[in-house]
């Protein structure tokens, strides 16, 4: 049976799970001579023994543990129970894993009658010797008797409230001997009494920890934290030390570093005269610590030296516990600190700086998804508005306008200089100019992928979807929201961070960059294999993704360009691209956008995927009255490329566009033109010629390539051909769903999965949980076909994980092309994928 000594625990180098984390610490400040009170730790396993016997201490281990104290008492020159040379404990728990306040701790045990006399007699201090005792018959009630502390506060109250007649208070040693009595009564009332021998005390004390390991909170902590359940908790006994014998005593908790912001310097709280419990119960207000200087320069000075070698020897931010007895400095427990995902960042760069850690054990302590957290405008923290709906949160960002429910009401009042919040039931393609001239979105129906949701994420938008509490009332033009209702011009606010609607305007706080997060990108840039393109939809965006420095820029919604100039647009079709004038206008906007956009970009390879969707849903034609337009030209129901071979001239048009924009911006760097929905080389071949000529007429002298979106299965199966003659190739995962269930936009826009999952055909939605294994397959038979080193990429607007990460280095993609808002995440995440071996490892410290 394993109960060790500090000495012992040392000697044998047991870990953390055998120790716990609070046993494991202490030993190891032992080692590096820290002043730690000396005591032992009953291990995990007697935990795990102890429930596997059916709740029974055993003998061997109480044998043990009396053995244990025995040395305890040698060491220190005390005895348990002795009323002249009293030896008293606390016993703690520590479990493997940090689980703090979940569990029980019992201090001041060995102390019963004869002993509280003694120890009043000893320290010339009965005051001290009698409260102690109080406390500990209270402490002890409650733990191990399970009585209320409400029961305690009562009698206090009562034992009070008499003492003031007899004008006696705390001050007074009668005062805690009436209270030993009083709280001697309650336990009584409930059938109980304090044993008096000191050994008993500490057997029910280590059962009681041991099954503190089930309270009810400790339960739901390992849940949440996915703990097991079946590691159990150690037992640490170790002589009490007391920072509540006089005024030279102290107790206090110490960080070695700001743990909200990660600034290098001693942060904590103490309290004069007072018992480590104190500090936590909040009964008394501590003082900052740096007042500590003042009262105890000496301590400080010391505390200070330990903080130094305390974060030295275990490379990490350290919160400590320490208690300061008649002048003397003894530290209690030291842990790595809890700190916000900002402090988290700063301390694993700064480690790396100061030498303390490698990149990549500050990478291994980032946890990405907290730090996209900070990256969003966000309201601010001290406002305590409350929300009036709450949907869910589909892109991130806060953003405040007026209520609009239709799309020309947005242009209309965007043009007027003002800021709108469109509110749909849901929207679809042709929205999305009412989209675009809106601050934020928010839907009332649809999920995470919806039409709102993907689309404002690639607009950078705030955006909150599926908001089932507002019901929109078309023909009062007002929303109702419970028993309110919010009319058309009316302000509110959406938080994409959380989901929340808000009324009116809410303060909010941008975000920032600050230093630390662009050394650990530029860290983890040195480490990943993936390359990062950032998916570029306007000027904006484009700058946004700029300062992240990603390695290239993906832009795959040139539609928008036309949609913007969709009158224009629709007279050069009207026009069968034949009115000079009106060609030259659209190609002068079309490039002008480019321009803008180039202009913001550093020299990284640009990837412009051509215009894909058919001509009839980039604008819509029947809404404009141009009906009759579609029923001439059958080709505006072409997509990608099979458009391009049908109506050249638009193509040539795009390509005009965006080879004299980059002329004229002197871009120089590598452009590759996306051809979208290829099935047969010829369709490449032609399309080459159709560039080539274009780049000859205008003199376009910089380096471009051409690659393919594999989109068709025509693509996959003759990619030999294929990769014999592109450079590129992009899968679009969500089309590659799409096309493996043949599912096509109409029955997604109608709600097909949504059914699907009502109806148990589908456990998830496959856009959102992307089905790895089957896209695998897929990607298999590219492998196959491969013939040359034909670099190739992914795209998804859904959410960036681990998982889906982990899955692209394992089948060895080049690239992956995230939204502005996930670059940061993707670059973190692909560089931890690529240095750690378990990627699930707990990140335990941040709050
Ligand atoms: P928790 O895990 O909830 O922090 P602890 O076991 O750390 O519980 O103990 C609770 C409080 O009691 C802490 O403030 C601690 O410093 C104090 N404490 C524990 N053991 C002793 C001791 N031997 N002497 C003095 N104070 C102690
Ligand atoms: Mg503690």
């Amino acid at each position: 049976m394993s109960v060790y000594s500090f000495k012992e625990a040392c000697d044998l180098m047991l870990t953390k799970f055998e120790l716990g984390g609070k046993g494991f610490g202490l030993v190891e400040m032992y080692k590096i001579g820290i002043p730690v009170p000396y005591g032992f730790i009953i291990s995990t396993e007697c935990c795990r023994k102890y429930f596997a016997s059916g709740r029974k201490l055993s003998e061997e281990c109480k044998n043990k543990v009396i053995e244990k104290m025995r040395e305890l008492e040698n060491l220190t020159g005390k005895k348990f129970g002795n009323p002249r040379n009293p030896l008293l404990v606390s016993v703690r728990s520590g479990a493997p894993f940090s689980m703090p306040g979940m569990m029980d701790t019992i201090l001041n045990l060995g102390i019963n009658d004869e002993v509280a006399e003694g120890l009043a007699t000893i320290t010339s201090n009965p005051c001290f010797a009698y409260k102690t005792y109080s406390r500990f018959i209270r402490g002890f009630g409650e733990l191990v008797f399970k009585i209320k502390s409400d029961d305690f506060d009562e009698a206090f109250k009562m034992v009070k409230h008499h003492s003031m007649s007899e004008s006696l208070d705390e001050s007074s040693p009668e005062f805690w001997k009436k209270l030993i009595d009083a709280y001697k009564a309650v336990l009584s009332k409930h059938g109980f009494f304090l044993p008096q021998d000191p050994y008993e005390q500490l057997f029910k004390a280590i059962a009681v920890v041991f099954e503190s390991w089930w309270n009810p909170r400790a339960v739901v902590y390992r849940k949440i934290y996915k703990i097991s359940d079946d590691l159990g908790t150690a037992v640490v006994v170790m002589q009490m030390v007391y920072g509540n014998l006089n005024e030279k005593s102290a107790t206090g908790v110490i960080f070695t570093r700001n743990p909200s912001n990660g600034f290098k310097e001693l942060v904590g709280e103490y309290l004069i005269k007072a018992q480590g419990d104190e500090l936590v119960s909040g009964k008394r207000t501590p003082r900052p610590i740096s007042e500590l200087k003042q009262i105890m320069p000496e301590i400080y000075k010391q505390l200070e030296d330990i903080a130094y070698r305390l974060e030295r020897y275990f490379k990490d931010i350290q919160d400590i516990e320490f208690t300061v007895e008649d002048g003397k400095l003894y530290i209690l427990q030291t842990r790595n600190a809890k700190r916000t995902p900002q402090a988290s960042i700063k301390i694993a760069v700064d480690m790396v700086e100061e030498g303390l850690i490698d990149e990549k054990e500050a990478l291994a302590r980032i946890e990405p998804f907290q730090i996209k957290q900070i990256l969003h405008k966000r309201i601010s923290s001290n406002i305590s508005v409350q929300p009036i709906a709450t949907g869910l949160a589909a892109s991130p960002g806060v953003a405040t306008g007026k209520v609009v429910l239709k799309i020309e009401d947005a242009v209309r009042l965007k043009e007027r200089g003002e800021s709108v919040i469109l509110v749909r039931p849901e929207t679809a393609p042709e929205d999305i100019v009412g989209i675009m001239a809106s601050e934020g979105l928010l839907t009332t129906k649809g999920g995470l992928t919806s039409h709102a949701a993907v689309v404002a994420r690639g607009f950078g938008k705030p955006c909150v979807v599926g908001c089932e509490h507002i019901i929109i009332d078309f023909e009062n033009e007002r929303l109702i929201v419970g028993n309110r209702q919010v009319k058309k011009g009316e302000m509110i606010t959406i938080d994409g961070n959380t989901g929340n609607v808000y009324l009116g305007p809410i303060p909010v706080e941008e975000p920032k960059i600050s230093d630390e997060l662009r050394k650990l990108l530029l860290l983890s840039d040195r480490i990943r294999r993936l390359k990062i393109l950032a998916v570029i939809s306007d000027t904006t965006t484009a700058q946004k993704a700029s300062l992240l420095d990603p390695d290239g820029f993906l832009f795959m919604n040139i539609e928008d360009i036309f949609v913007k100039q969709m009158e224009n647009f629709l007279k050069l079709l009207n026009s069968d691209f034949q009115n000079d004038l009106i060609y030259e206008n659209v190609l002068q906007f079309t490039k002008d956008k480019f321009k803008s956009i180039f202009k913001v970009l550093d020299e990284k390879p640009v990837y412009i995927k051509l215009v894909s969707r058919p001509i009839k849903e980039i604008i819509p034609l029947k809404t404009l009255g141009a009906g009759e337009l579609l029923k001439k030209h059958p080709q505006f129901n072409f997509r990608g490329i099979r458009l391009l071979l049908n109506m050249p001239q638009f193509y040539e048009l795009q390509l005009e566009a965006i080879f004299k924009a980059a002329i004229e911006t002197g871009k120089k760097s590598n452009l590759i033109l996306l051809l979208p929905y290829v099935s047969t080389i010829k369709e490449i071949e032609v399309s080459n010629e159709i560039i080539k000529k274009i780049v000859e007429k205008i003199g376009f002298t910089s380096s471009y390539s051409i690659g393919v979106m594999l989109q068709t299965i025509r693509s996959f199966l003759t990619f030999n051909e294929i990769s014999r003659i592109v450079n590129f190739v992009l899968l679009d995962l969500d089309e590659l769903t799409s096309l493996i269930y043949s599912f096509n936009r109409y029955e997604l826009r109608s709600g097909i999965i949504p059914e699907y999952m009502k109806k148990g055909v589908l456990q998830y939605n496959p856009y959102e949980k992307m089905e790895f294994n089957i896209i695998e397959q897929l990607y298999n038979i590219l492998c196959q076909f491969k013939e040359n080193d034909v670099k190739m990429g992914a795209y998804t607007s859904a959410p960036i994980t681990y998982e889906l990460i982990e899955n692209i280095e394992k089948w060895g993609l080049d690239y992956l092309a995230v939204g502005v808002d996930d670059l940061i995440i993707a670059k973190l995440i692909s560089a931890k994928v690529k240095v750690m071996k378990n990627i699930d490892d707990r990140i335990e410290h941040t709050v």
